[in-house]
């Protein structure tokens, strides 16, 4: 039963289809009252210290790992992801971006002396960086918990209070972050969840938050960011991929074949970073797709609270049938399901999808082409490495890419023909765990960065501050303009920039002997 989409949200395990809960679907009205509330308490909590901040943070991480056991089955039920993935990608993955932050948020937010540059030197520069009110951060379903803290964290260490609009199929793990933020002393109004559909995301734009990270699809992204653009705020657009994986006939084949069914099935393939497509270079290209099918073949689907279990659900309908509309369009099309290929029918209920590897993909099929989400391994053989280069760069997207080889110089010889913001040889995903790494994609996969320093210095207001410490009468530049000054200045830009050392000096010594006239023109 299709839950009624104009009153409440439904969440559903999705390898079962029972309910999880009903939850309200905020009114914009509502939704301006949760952003004006978090800008009165936003006036106390910027001038609290970031140590204090900090200190809630490490306070909350405590917290969450003392509480994994129930929060990553709860996870699981949500997202219908395996337990391994819920612990380390959703949990371990959060913890270590609060541990990064804990340790460097202060560091990163340390005004900056800045160098002063020639005409300003009585003057001391400096970079600071100050809150910017309230940030609206609008989550999807397929990291529900390390997605939504990725960009909560920084935002709330800054001085910022934050507002979540989580997806309408993962809300419950919104709230369960809530509870900890609550419980580990963060005071009321600083963080809140409004739930609801995308027209509660598009609300909470229009409420009046001053910053917006938003993580989902192509799509969508292209409105928050219209709807930032109308009311001229910063967002961060965390988006969608393509991400291909280029298999090179020096590689470690069997570290490729790992790595790759791994980087294309971990989470069924629900993951902006998933491999979805492969290009493998002639002389290893059987082979190498034969130890895929062959792994492939082992996974264990099944129920997802299950430990073995290593395929899970996918998330809801919506989705499962746009990765059965791909398989199908290019089974029909000639490409050959050499396992999988189907939804999975021993799990009447839930929506399994079975692990497939298909071969024989043409370029422009959609499985190929567009995102599928879904755990789908396309394999195409290319003659050499430059095919292989020109058709991963294919496409509007450019979140990750990944070169499979022994020879490193190689491999970073390609990393800069590929166009993607992450670029990883002999790996996929796995390095996206590093905290300290920006994370972001080029082309329509992305504008902005989050995670590391830049993750931080997006939720802030980068400012400069200068202060005169001379403190004469007036200054050089101030009025009146005389001829007299006209001259020095002019004299001033050859002692700078002239081109020959000759062409300065002869200025500068031209210049020296006037310096007192310019001191009385003050
Ligand atoms: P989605 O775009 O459908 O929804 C994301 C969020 O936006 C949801 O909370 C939704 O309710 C909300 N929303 C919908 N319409 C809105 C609007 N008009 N204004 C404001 N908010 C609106 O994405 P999804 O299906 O939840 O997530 C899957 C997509 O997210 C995939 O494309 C995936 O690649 C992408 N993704 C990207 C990253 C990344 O870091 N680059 C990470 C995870 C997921």
């Amino acid at each position: 039963m299709k839950p009624d989409t104009s009153k409440r949200i439904v969440p559903r395990d999705p390898s079962t289809g029972e309910e999880l809960g009903r939850l309200p679907v905020f009114s914009p009205e509502e939704i301006r009252k949760a952003v004006a509330i978090a800008r009165e308490v936003q006036k106390t909590w910027r001038e609290t210290q970031i140590r204090e901040r900090i200190a809630l943070v490490r306070n909350a991480m405590h917290l969450i790992a003392e509480s994994a056991d129930k929060l990553h089955r709860q996870l699981v039920r949500e997202t219908g992801k395996p337990v391994t993935e819920a612990l380390l990608g959703e949990i371990g993955n959060g913890l270590l971006v609060m541990d990064y932050y804990v340790r460097h948020g202060e560091r990163i937010l340390q005004p900056k002396r800045l160098r002063s540059a020639k005409f300003l030197w009585t003057t001391t520069h400096w970079e600071t960086y100050s809150p910017v009110g309230v940030a609206g951060v609008i989550s999807p379903w397929n990291f529900p918990f390390y997605l939504t803290l990725c960009p909560t964290i920084p935002a709330l260490i800054a001085g910022n209070c934050v507002i979540n609009k989580p997806s309408e199929f993962t809300p419950l793990t919104a709230l369960h972050i809530k509870e900890i933020l609550d419980q580990a002393g963060f005071p009321e109004g600083v963080f809140q969840v409004v739930t609801g559909y995308g027209a509660a995301g598009a609300a909470l734009i229009d409420a009046g938050v001053n910053m917006v990270s938003f993580t989902g699809s192509v799509a969508t992204g292209r409105k928050v960011a219209e709807a930032c653009g109308r009311r001229l705020i910063p967002c961060n657009l965390e988006l969608g991929g393509k991400d291909a994986a280029l298999v090179l006939e020096d590689a470690d084949l069997e570290r490729a074949a790992n790595g790759v069914v791994w980087g294309a099935l971990c989470h069924s393939g629900q993951i902006c970073a998933s491999i979805e497509r492969v290009y493998v270079v002639e002389p290893v290209a059987e082979r190498f797709s034969e130890m895929v099918v062959e792994r492939v073949r082992k996974l264990v689907q099944g129920p997802t609270l299950d430990p073995d279990t290593e395929i899970g659900a996918i998330n809801n309908e919506q989705q499962l049938r746009k990765i059965e509309d791909q398989v199908a369009e290019a089974l029909k099309g000639g490409a050959r399901a050499e396992t999988g290929g189907k939804w999975n029918g021993a799990f009447p209920e839930g929506h399994f999808f079975e692990p497939t590897v298909l071969v024989g993909v043409k370029d422009d099929d959609r499985v190929m082409a567009e995102e599928t989400f879904g755990p789908v391994i396309p394999i195409r053989v290319v003659k050499d490495e430059n095919e292989a280069v020109k058709l991963a760069n294919r496409g509007p997207y450019g979140l990750c890419a990944s070169v499979w080889t022994r020879n490193e110089e190689r491999a970073l010889r390609l990393v800069s023909q590929l166009e993607a913001g992450n670029i990883f040889v002999n790996d996929h995903i796995t390095p996206t765990g590093n905290p300290a790494a920006p994370w972001g994609g080029i082309k329509d996969s992305g504008v902005g960065r989050a995670k590391g320093e830049h993750g931080l210095l997006g939720c802030v207001h980068i400012r400069h501050v200068s202060v005169e410490r001379l403190n004469l009468k007036s200054s050089p530049m101030w009025y009146p303009y005389t001829p007299a000054k006209a001259s020095f200045f002019l004299q001033g830009l050859s002692a700078f920039w002239g081109r020959t050392l000759r062409t300065r000096l002869k200025a500068l010594l031209a210049l020296l002997p006037r310096i007192p006239e310019l001191f009385r023109l003050l």
